[in-house]
């Protein structure tokens, strides 16, 4: 529905961005407008509150920053960093130093990003009002939501969310995921009741750090409000897969616990069996739906079959959650999905103003106000940008948003108010337009490289790509890719590629099992999707051929708890496109059912790009 309709239907005030639902969106709403129509004053304005606060910290200091607050100091003399560069100084937070190291407000608690480095997981310094920052970009997305969906407050969100037990680090701060600390903090527990943010899982549920209590209890209250959902999510698409997983195991359990009005007695948690009896009665005819639905063998369109009134799914598919969307869209029977925000560990960075795109048109606009922003810029085509910070070539001239050019790429840097000063994030994006004089994004992917046998470099996105590629000729046989991974396997002279792939056979629709030859097939396509460098390489033997190992179904569960019992959150967890940690590359190993070799040299010649 556009704006206008729904806006029509709502009969709000009238805002830039559209009819608000309701007076507390309009203010939202013309917060955006007012943030991104002024966007470099407000960057300049929150790099000076930043520089003012954290100035007489040892890390301003230290480059001669203390009582400067204008922004071309700060660019001549703050060096742009990496996780490393600042390992010290969040090792001494970690061991307990509290002197003002980085930031002079005291850091509160560690974030645990999904990005590692040197294999263990990075930990991001954060202070206390960092959590009302990214509340404030919280309450704007239901606002914007608004304006394209009417009707949402007369009914709930669905929403698969968890937390994880958290560590203390050596000097006592606790390390923890960003949602965990959120969804533990009383922004979120003693939220204030909002019509259209009302979810079925009670927070005990939300709060219970086993997964499989949190779990069966989140969907339990799901199934009891089935015909009230009108919207399904979790953070990433692959955490709402895991529910539909845990729905096909657990189903018989489910409608049990729903025709007694009795909780199983695997939920043990009293908070949770209190929350979940205040809506747990009896109910014969829906624990037969339950079951007359789960038991069919076909499971496509399940999301609307059994909470039919759901209008859209809430989930990031963009990035490396694109390889989802498929199975989503099976799962769905083609709802939209909703991309709402951008955000990470180091800070939260903006949102979709239209949620209801197609994702492959998803593009971000970054709110000023969150922290200051800058770019480095990144030539496709000459690989990763160029190494900032370091002594062997010119330091990198950094961009600012206001300035950033349509059509090109850049790398997210970063300075906080917890005291990140010019960090690089990692994240390639690429400038999609503008909202105001707020430049909005298109999540391009992770800065990385996945695999490499000699001088290739195959990173994320291109090995997407060749998976996609490959897939569609599994298409015809009603086979798709449920999960992927890579291991760049030296053990082989020359080495090779080795994709793991889990499918998912729609038997009961007619599909099944494709021969060998096909799998050879999408090897070869596969390696004619991938990059010259590869190609030329492969056609002088320097790379063996490329090899896929078909995995059992439920594999890449086992690796997801797996990596969850090492401390991995639910929410955040992203399946690895690339494995190089033994233990799993054994379970990997121990799960596949063939293997399957490229049977010629991908075409390659030195015009060809
Ligand atoms: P973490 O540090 O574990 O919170 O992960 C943050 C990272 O997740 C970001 O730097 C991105 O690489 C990725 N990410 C977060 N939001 C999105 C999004 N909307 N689309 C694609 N990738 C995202």
């Amino acid at each position: 529905m556009a704006p206008t309709e729904a806006a029509a239907a709502a009969k709000g005030r009238v805002t830039a961005l559209g009819v608000a639902a309701c007076e507390r969106d309009a203010e939202k709403l013309e917060f955006i407008e007012e943030k991104t129509k002024n966007f470099d004053a407000e960057q300049a304005r929150v790099l000076a509150e930043i520089l003012a606060r954290n100035g007489g910290a040892e890390y301003l200091r230290r480059h001669g920053m203390e009582g400067r607050t204008d922004r071309a100091a700060f660019k001549a003399r703050v060096p742009v960093v990496t996780y490393e560069d600042l390992r010290p100084e969040i090792e001494r937070i970690a061991n307990g130093d509290r002197s003002s190291i980085i930031s002079s407000h005291p850091i509160t608690e560690f974030l645990t990003s999904s990005g590692t480095s040197a294999g263990e997981r990075k930990l991001m310094p954060t202070i206390e009002d960092e959590l009302d920052r990214r509340q404030m970009l919280y309450s704007l997305l239901m606002p914007v939501m608004n304006l394209y969906v009417p009707g949402l407050d007369k009914g709930k969100g669905l929403y698969f969310l968890f937390i994880k037990s958290e560590t203390k680090t050596p000097g006592g701060l606790p390390a923890r995921p960003v949602l965990t600390s959120y969804y533990k903090s009383d922004h979120f527990k003693h939220r204030p009741y909002d019509p259209y943010n009302v979810y079925t899982s009670p927070t005990a549920a939300i709060l219970c750090t086993d997964s499989f209590q949190s779990m069966y209890a989140q969907m339990l209250c799901g199934l009891l409000a089935r015909t009230e959902v009108l919207r399904v999510g979790a953070v990433f698409a692959s955490g709402l897969l895991r529910a539909i997983r845990f729905l096909q195991l657990h189903w018989k359990e489910l409608a049990h616990d729903i025709r007694t009005g009795t909780l199983s007695a695997r939920v043990t948690e009293p908070s949770i069996r209190a929350a979940v009896g205040e809506v747990l009665a009896p109910d014969g005819a829906l624990a037969d739906f339950v079951e007359a639905e789960c038991a069919k063998d076909s499971w496509e369109g399940v999301i609307t079959r059994v909470w039919p009134n759901t209008k859209y799914l809430d989930v990031i598919v963009t990035g490396a959650m694109a390889q989802y969307i498929p199975t989503l869209r099976y799962y769905s029977g083609g709802l939209p999905m909703a991309c709402t925000m951008y955000a990470s560990s180091e800070c939260y960075f903006g949102l979709n103003l239209r949620p209801m795109c197609d994702p492959s048109e998803v593009s971000y606009t970054i709110m000023p106000n969150m922290g200051y922003f800058e770019l480095l810029p990144h030539d496709p085509a000459a690989g990763e940008p160029a190494a900032a910070g370091r002594d062997d070539g010119p330091p990198p001239r950094l961009v600012d948003l206001a300035d950033a050019e349509v059509g090109k790429e850049y790398e997210l840097v970063i300075t906080t108010y917890a005291g990140l000063c010019r960090y690089r994030v990692g994240d390639i994006l690429q400038v999609t337009g503008f909202h105001n004089a707020a430049p909005q994004f298109r999540f391009v992917r992770r800065k990385n490289v996945l695999l490499s046998i000699d001088s290739d470099k195959t990173d994320e996105a291109e090995l997407q790509a060749a998976v996609e590629r490959a897939a569609a000729l599994l298409a015809p046989y009603g086979a798709g890719i449920v999960e992927y991974t890579s291991q760049a396997d030296a053990a082989t002279i020359p080495g090779h590629y080795v994709v793991y792939w889990e499918l998912m056979v729609r038997e009961g629709a007619g599909g099944r099992m494709p021969e060998a030859a096909v799998f050879e097939r999408c090897c070869l396509e596969m390696e004619e999707a991938l990059n010259a460098v590869y190609r030329q390489l492969r056609n002088g033997d320097a790379i063996g051929p490329l090899e896929i190992r078909v995995v059992r179904g439920g594999t890449f569960e086992e690796v997801m708890d797996y990596a969850i019992s090492r401390g991995a959150s639910i929410n955040q967890y992203k399946a690895p496109r690339c494995v190089s940690f033994g233990p799993i590359i054994e379970l990997l190993n121990s799960r596949v059912l063939a293997k399957h070799f490229s049977p010629a040299c991908p075409k390659f010649s030195p015009h060809r790009k």
